[in-house]
């Protein structure tokens, strides 16, 4: 019997060749631009999925077959992402070609890469990335850090590289029990990132995954940690608190509450350090007045 080794070897389609042999020539009408595509994005089709293609361009095949045709016809695409695995573990040619591609086409305005190459291989963020890099403006990098002892000298020295060819720098950092469920971890980790030329982008809620229960924290946990900051620290250092909402939701954005009411005459707020302030709303059937200072309520 083969190993799952040989199965996987043997039995995938990971050329255009295979591809071609397996579903027939008259499903590829433009065959050059989809060389160009497969000679950038590796793929290997497994087994179990190429038997679960029943025609090109069928739900399966259009997570497998490499194209950046979808992109080149969705006019509306404006931004897009490369991310997970790890796209800066690519080699600088694949890089520079995927970036490429994605600038030839109009409607592309920015281009985005998720990478933790910055925090856990610092090295691969040489001058020579940095140079291909720069040519694809606006390219923005988000990276991902969960502690402050993770900004090594070499990973700062890294996103110093980075920022130096202009590249906008943010963090996605995930709350994590015992790793940074503490508002002075998140808050030095918060200050660290900034000193790095990094803008705290997200904290995220632990995704509901299997495996990770033991790193997951409360929500509260969360706002707490977001309650510490604002006002505490320079507002840079203030990232937005999401849930990533399982199944395609989007991310949620959680607040503390800083609004006690709003009203049509006034809004009635508490601040970072819990003094209550009143925002008088515009009252547009009034004769003009002068200014009202924004004042403390000495009242409650
Ligand atoms: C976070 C995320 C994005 C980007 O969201 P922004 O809020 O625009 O940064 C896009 N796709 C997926 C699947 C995401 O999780």
């Amino acid at each position: 019997m083969e190993s799952w080794q040989e199965l996987l070897r043997k039995r995938s389609v990971a050329s255009l060749e295979a591809l071609v042999a397996r579903f027939g020539a008259e499903h590829f009408p433009d065959l050059e631009r989809l060389r160009q595509a497969a000679e950038n994005f590796e793929f290997r089709i497994s087994p179990a999925m190429v038997e679960l293609i029943t025609s090109p361009g069928d739900p399966i095949w259009r997570q497998y077959v490499p194209d950046l045709q979808y992109l080149e016809e969705h006019t509306e695409v404006r931004d897009v992402i490369l991310s997970g695995g790890d796209p800066l573990l690519l080699s600088d040619r694949r890089i520079d070609e995927i970036c490429r591609r994605l600038r030839a086409i109009g409607h592309i305005e920015i281009i985005r890469i998720g990478s933790r190459v910055p925090c856990h291989l610092p090295e691969r963020i040489t001058p020579a990335l940095c140079a291909i890099l720069k040519q694809y403006h606006p390219l923005y990098i988000n990276t991902h850090f969960n502690h402050p002892d993770e900004l090594t000298p070499a990973a700062v020295d890294a996103l110093g590289r980075l920022a130096d060819v202009g590249i906008p720098l943010g963090c996605q950092t995930v709350l994590l029990k015992g790793v940074n469920d503490d508002t002075e971890v998140m808050k030095r980790l918060m200050q660290r990132l900034l000193a790095a030329r990094v803008r705290p982008y997200y904290i995220y809620m632990c995704d509901q995954v299997a495996g990770a229960e033991h790193f997951r924290t409360t929500v509260e946990k969360g706002l707490e940690i977001i309650r510490a900051l604002r006002g505490w620290t320079s507002g840079l250092a203030v990232p937005h608190f999401v849930i990533d909402a399982p199944g395609g939701g989007g991310k949620i954005p959680l607040l503390p509450e800083y609004v006690e009411s709003i009203t049509d005459d006034a809004v009635v707020l508490r601040n970072y350090a819990g003094q209550r302030y009143v925002y008088r709303q515009p009252q547009p059937d009034t004769a003009p007045q002068a200014p009202t200072e924004f004042e403390p309520v000495l009242a409650g």
